[in-house]
């Protein structure tokens, strides 16, 4: 990266963390409480590297293979490595034990064979629960009124660690659009915390992307995963 790249970069960091605090203040939350997760999706390992020495959280990749790149070649800095991308099951053995967390585990299926691989490996993992909270057909997640029952199959899981809730809610049209969904998110949210125990504990609710991640911040979101408003637009390489 030029130096010119480099202090674009820096300057899109600021500005997204400046209004992550204005939005916490506005919620009356501390600016701490939000963790800021780099969505790194077709940024490439030199890119991804001069992220790490900012001032981001973690980063969350959305393809294993780059993923697998990126983490072999260091370019995490040392930094938590969250999935939240769709999962296939037959590449789930690539991610359990390099991401810290996977935030996509949205089926019965992938809780299972994520958990299966862990135990394979010996570790616990970490991950969030997937919520379609706009039943578009198009996603990935389970519907809300099938938390209660993925959270029961998780309690007899003892290699997962289910840490919280994601979501991605429909692309929103107009400003302000995704915070019905956000709120809806939040009051899910509540409730499985009421009912946590065991190895299932409700402390990440991660929701908001570059486009309405103060919203999700106002509506209670504690991790944002924000992409282009800090790499500026994503170029796609030609299929
Ligand atoms: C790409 C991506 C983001 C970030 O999207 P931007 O609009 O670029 O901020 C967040 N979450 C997921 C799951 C993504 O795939």
């Amino acid at each position: 990266m030029t130096a010119e790249e480099i202090r674009r970069m820096e300057e899109r960091v600021a500005q997204v963390r400046a209004e992550m605090e204005r939005a916490c203040r506005a919620a009356g939350r501390a600016p701490g409480e939000v963790l800021l997760c780099a969505a790194s999706k077709t940024q490439n390992s030199e890119t991804v590297r001069t992220a790490a020495a900012l001032d981001i959280d973690l980063f969350g990749e959305n393809r294993v293979q780059e993923l697998c790149e990126k983490y072999a070649a260091g370019a995490y800095g040392g930094k938590p490595l969250h999935f939240i991308g769709h999962l296939q099951t037959n590449k789930v053995r690539q991610v359990v034990g390099r991401a810290c967390m996977i935030e996509s585990v949205g089926s019965h299926r992938l809780l299972e064979c994520v958990a299966a691989e862990a135990q394979k490996q010996g570790i616990r993992q970490d991950i969030l629960v997937e919520i379609n909270i706009g039943a578009e057909a198009s996603k990935s997640g389970i519907a809300p009124e099938e938390l209660p029952g993925l959270l029961e199959c998780a309690h007899a899981l003892p290699s997962l660690r289910v840490r919280g809730l994601m979501s991605i809610p429909p692309a929103a049209d107009a400003p302000g659009a995704s915070r019905p969904y956000f709120a809806q998110m939040r009051g899910l949210f509540e409730r499985a915390q009421a009912a946590q125990g065991g190895n299932v504990s409700m402390e990440y609710l991660s929701m908001g992307m570059s486009a309405d991640f103060a919203d999700a911040i106002l509506e209670g979101a504690n991790l944002v995963r924000v992409g282009t408003a800090l790499f500026g637009a994503r170029s796609y390489p030609a299929q």
